[in-house]
């Protein structure tokens, strides 16, 4: 790790962490002796190595499908895909029996929350005046107004690090960490820390902290920018959050910064959070920014038909949370708005406030969501009275989600609204080798009848074997590498014991159910 380009050295005020990172986090676990070790150096220059025999699921319909094939990894590159490779010296990763692929990438994530997990699994966004335990605690008033008050540089640190290697293990190569707890330069600095100690690719999302004195939202991401992330060619990217709930005066300063910067802008997109009326003016074209193919938007429930098509014409991009955007009260998920407009999402796992963050929850949630409706769309069309119980969709029903839609909503596309499309997404030869093997051979997969099928009905993170991101090994045959997880973990009991106590909200481990 020390060998990446934006590893820029330990912080004081992270002594603790940073010493995890220095030495115990990120030096390679020895391997049981039962196992074959991972291949030496892996994704350093010149190092060679071939995951041999797998059934290779490129997502690149120009490299195609493979039932057996070698991937060779170069450095950090992908070299080649092929039904057979000959590498003369380079290792070999056994991946017989095993589904190889690229990583997930994850659209929008709030890593900073990790402390709060599943705090508010019945949690609504905000209090409906209902009094059910859905109304109370919810998340603008306990997560952004209570929580992320409280938060010290040191706590941002820990939970997006074990957030983000939570994830890692789960076969997510890539996330947008969409950072909403910047309440001081110290405070980013340790987010993106978190990122680059994480060793896996990353945006890193710039948005407002509570804004308190002394924060330096938006201006401070000119000296985010020249710290962190002097070249693109990084691992920890940066993206500016541009949120328009901010107001005018915000984010007219916001969106022209990243364009100053030439940094992608993200926003949230909430019809039931009050930001419909700032939408509109958007597409109306009164709002003073101009939307384009650099802009993803988050959620887009409630949103009108023209702010819909103002997006699609301008080449906007959007991320769906599925299932939080259902348990939270976002509003539908409007797959079928995309899917009528010609668009296609990408996934999102939002907070483990409330939903756990693997690929395989966002996929098959998406799947769930998609076909309830469509199915009974169809049903509808019949009228269950033989031989009308079984109606042929009519013309201009939605087509049913697919499991390779899905698959490709977190793959391929992910990388492209995150501008990573030429580095990650597909196993294309010259991209990065971010890719993961899949066990096919687990009680729960086998017989392996279908790659695709098997992904995203069978699978969970159990099966998650082995992930690589950008040639270097990070999880090894269901194991994490360099890694100490146990003290990862006491820190982040720690810090969930601070903010707990400093926000005033009694830990009890029944109350909020
Ligand atoms: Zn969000």
């Amino acid at each position: 790790m020390t060998s990446r380009k934006n590893h820029v050295g330990r912080r004081a005020f992270l002594k603790t962490s940073a010493a995890v990172a220095g030495t115990g986090l990120l030096a390679a676990s020895p391997a049981s002796a039962a196992e074959p070790p991972p291949p030496k150096d892996s994704g350093r220059r010149g190092r060679r190595y071939v995951v041999r025999g797998g059934a290779v699921m490129s997502m690149d319909p120009a490299v195609g499908d493979f039932e057996t094939a070698d991937v060779l990894v170069e450095g950090e590159r992908i070299a080649a895909v092929a039904p057979r490779v000959d590498a003369p010296g380079a290792d070999v990763i056994d991946a017989r029996g095993r589904i190889v692929m690229p990583g997930f990438v994850d659209t929008h994530h709030h890593l900073f929350e990790t402390a709060e997990r599943a705090f508010l699994a019945n949690g609504l966004l905000l209090d409906d005046g209902s009094g059910s335990p859905s109304a109370r605690p919810n998340y603008g008033e306990h997560i952004l107004q209570g929580f992320a008050r409280v938060y010290r540089p040191q706590d941002v640190y820990v939970n997006a690090l074990f957030g983000g290697l939570s994830q890692l293990d789960a076969g997510v190569t890539t996330v947008l960490d969409v950072s909403q707890i910047h309440h001081s330069p110290e405070h980013s600095d340790a987010a993106v820390q978190a990122l680059i100690d994480t060793g896996r690719r990353a945006a890193f999302g710039y948005f407002e902290g509570d804004g308190r004195p002394g924060a330096r939202y938006p201006e401070d991401a000119r000296r985010i920018r020249e710290r962190w992330f002097p070249s693109d060619d990084q691992l920890v990217t940066l993206v500016m959050g541009g949120e328009l709930h901010l107001g005018r005066e915000t984010y007219t300063r916001s969106w022209a910064i990243a364009r100053e910067l030439g940094v992608r802008i993200a926003a949230h997109s909430v019809g039931s959070w009050g930001m419909r009326p700032v939408f509109d003016e958007i597409a109306a074209g009164t709002a003073g920014v101009r939307v384009g193919p650099d802009n993803l938007f988050i959620h887009m429930t409630g949103m009108s038909d023209r702010t819909w098509k103002t997006f699609r014409d301008a080449g906007a991009q959007v991320s769906l949370a599925f299932p939080i955007e259902m348990v939270m009260r976002h509003g539908t998920p409007p797959i079928l708005k995309m899917q009528e407009l010609g668009m296609e999402p990408s996934l999102s796992s939002d907070v483990e406030t409330t939903m756990a963050a693997d690929p395989f929850t966002l996929m098959r949630s998406a799947m769930i969501m998609q076909r309830m409706v469509v199915n009974q769309l169809v049903l509808d069309q019949g009228d269950l009275v033989p031989p009308g119980n079984w109606p042929t969709p009519a013309e201009g029903t939605p087509e049913l989600l697919t499991v390779r839609d899905v698959l490709r909503y977190a793959t391929v596309n992910g990388a492209a609204h995150l501008g990573l499309g030429a580095r990650t997404g597909t196993l294309t030869p010259g991209k990065q080798a971010d890719l993961v093997l899949l066990d096919a051979t687990a009680l729960n997969v086998a017989p392996l009848n279908s790659v695709p099928g098997a992904v995203v009905s069978l699978m969970d993170r159990t099966n998650v074997e082995t992930v690589i991101v950008a040639g270097r090994v990070r999880k090894w045959r269901g194991r994490l590498l360099g890694a100490d997880l146990g003290r990862l973990r006491r820190e982040l009991e720690a810090s969930r014991d601070h903010l707990f106590r400093a926000a005033g909200v009694p830990q009890d481990l029944f109350a909020y159910s």
